[in-house]
């Protein structure tokens, strides 16, 4: 089977597989794991933050990240497909006491007059005062949007006048940065906070990292302990991720090329298939729209093929590259595909 529903579907390597069986551990309960802690620093500086915490999911890393900004019964401002109101689960609202309010963009694309048009800062006792708003970099369900660095500098201009804080869910920041080769240190200097993900493209079988202040970091270990996430011997996992960054960033421009090429072949078949120009990284959105077949359907006709794909919507399919997927699988792909989609 060739799996192109995410790129959260890779399984280690033996090079992995050895960092985490040789990995120094201890009880980062206690702070005393050394793996964790020098992942978690060496995380923090790569993006110029002053600390950062081990999470086991992006979710965690992106909710402890809200929370620490956004007081209960204040609103966050997110893009309306972003993550972190589709696809956590009401989180911020169940467990933060934390309202969403969001803004539509075409393909995820922030432009930061839209998302400060609806911003309403200290509201007074009728209305929600926003405190914050997120942007997701690169865009998931946008179809791996790289957003633009100067409209990341104007929301940060408007927020910083309006007395907001911003967070990123950087997710795939990596895939934004090999991109656009924006650094993360300059990516950093925007946002209050961060959270990255090791398990997405990186290759790691489990870990994101939050991003923040010294204060904000020692507050949100606290409440992650409170949610049951205070874990233990994590220098095993901790380990995955420094190999990770050490071996695995740069190496998703192959997929972002195995993307693209395949973004090309189907805008071939059908040019209202794809626009291949907005893909920019390792996500190919698939519109059904003008197709006499639903997203479900394609899905079911690949996976018969050997093609794992994902239908997200009735009629919006997608495909992630990944480091278990090859120039080879990559041609097989496209042939499932072409006949899929004629069938
Ligand atoms: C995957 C992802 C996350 C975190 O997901 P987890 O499954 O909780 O690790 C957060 N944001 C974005 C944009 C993602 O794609």
């Amino acid at each position: 089977m060739i799996d192109l529903r995410s790129d959260t579907v890779t399984v280690p390597d033996q090079g992995m597989r050895e960092a985490i069986a040789s990995a120094p551990v201890g009880d980062d309960v206690y702070g005393d794991d050394p793996t964790a802690n020098s992942l978690e620093e060496r995380v923090a500086a790569l993006f110029g933050k002053e600390a950062g915490l081990f999470a086991p999911t992006g979710s965690l890393a992106n909710q402890l990240s809200i929370r620490s900004l956004v007081s209960p019964g204040e609103e966050l401002l997110a893009e309306t497909n972003s993550h972190i109101v589709r696809a956590e689960l009401g989180a911020a609202a169940v467990f933060s006491g934390i309202t969403t309010r969001t803004w539509p963009a075409h393909h995820g694309l922030l432009k930061a007059s839209d998302a400060l048009a609806i911003a309403r800062p200290e509201s007074g006792p009728y209305l929600v005062s926003t405190t914050a708003i997120a942007v997701e970099n690169t865009h998931n369900f946008g179809g791996g949007t790289v957003q633009p660095l100067d409209q990341i500098q104007e929301l940060h201009a408007g927020a910083s006048t309006l007395g907001l804080h911003l967070h990123l869910d950087g997710a795939r920041i990596w895939n934004a940065h090999v991109a656009s080769g924006v650094s993360f240190t300059e990516y950093g200097k925007y946002f209050e906070t961060i959270s990255v993900c090791l398990s997405k493209g990186l290759g790691a079988p489990v870990g994101s990292i939050m991003l923040s202040t010294k204060e904000r970091i020692a507050k949100s270990r606290v409440w992650r302990k409170r949610y049951g996430a205070g874990m233990r011997q994590i220098g095993i996992l901790a380990a995955a991720g420094h190999y990770a960054l050490d071996n695995n960033i740069e190496r998703l421009s192959e997929d972002h090329r195995r993307a693209k090429k395949m973004a090309l072949a189907l805008a071939a078949i059908d040019s209202t298939l794809i626009d291949p120009t907005t893909v920019q990284t390792n996500i190919v959105g698939l519109d059904l729209a003008a197709l006499p077949i639903s997203a479900a359907e394609l899905a079911a006709r690949c996976k018969a093929k050997g093609l794992l794909i994902s239908a997200l919507g009735p009629k919006y399919a997608r495909l992630v590259t990944h480091m278990n997927f090859d120039d080879a699988q990559c041609d097989e792909a496209i042939e499932i595909l072409k006949i899929a989609l004629v069938a």
